[in-house]
């Protein structure tokens, strides 16, 4: 897969949809383990971008990643907003002046984002958060191996995890079998860009 300005805004468009379309559920996911609000954040920020892109539309490949970046930074709130905001920042800076991405680039980019989110939130991988999608999925995606059923059972592992970081991290054991909304919303990121990659 290589990836062109015109394929991430498809990966970015598809990931907002998915985001907007599932934001009850991933309320719901927050009620129980957090407090009701990720759909709600998430959803801000993804109608956002859809927006800022009728006005303007990204330049350069890095533009996405950038005006991704500044609209989850400022308008998500929550852990989320910074968090994912500083990946796609950190992506935007890993891309540079590049305005392709061979598949070995793509991953290395996604790597600096995933160790965004480690560094900004003083996490790791175990913890039940959004990086327990970001690590197998990068893993798969290394391989050439990442499908949506291999999503859907990282999520599986991810929801039997205790929670030992964040809002759910207070629930303790109670954590335990319940979907953190964080790595669902990961999910759509990453299934987004199997799904934009088809094309
Ligand atoms: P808040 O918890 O502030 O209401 P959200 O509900 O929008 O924020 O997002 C919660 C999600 O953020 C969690 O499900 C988890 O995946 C992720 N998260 C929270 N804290 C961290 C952290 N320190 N590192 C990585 N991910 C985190
Ligand atoms: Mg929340
Ligand atoms: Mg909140």
């Amino acid at each position: 897969m290589i990836i062109t300005k015109e394929l991430a805004q498809k990966w970015f468009t598809v990931f907002a949809e998915k985001v907007i379309q599932d934001k009850e559920q991933l309320s719901e996911y927050d009620r129980i383990i957090g407090d009701g609000d990720h759909g709600m954040n998430m959803a801000r920020g993804a109608q956002q971008l859809l927006s800022s892109w009728q006005e303007t539309p990204p330049v350069h490949l890095a533009d996405v990643f950038k005006q991704a970046a500044m609209k989850w930074i400022s308008g998500v709130g929550g852990a989320s907003g910074p968090l994912y905001g500083t990946a796609f920042f950190e992506m935007a800076k890993a891309i540079g002046t590049k305005e392709e991405l061979q598949h070995e680039e793509l991953v290395n980019v996604i790597k600096a984002g995933f160790d965004g989110i480690r560094k900004r939130g003083k996490s790791e991988v175990g913890q039940k958060t959004m990086l327990d999608v970001w690590a197998p999925a990068i893993e798969s995606l290394e391989e050439k191996q990442l499908t949506t059923e291999i999503l859907e059972t990282t999520l599986t592992k991810v929801t039997a995890l205790k929670a030992t970081k964040g809002r759910a991290s207070f629930l303790g054991e109670r954590s335990i079998n319940e979907v953190d909304p964080g790595a669902a919303s990961s999910k759509l990121f990453f299934e987004a860009l199997l799904e934009a990659g088809d094309l």
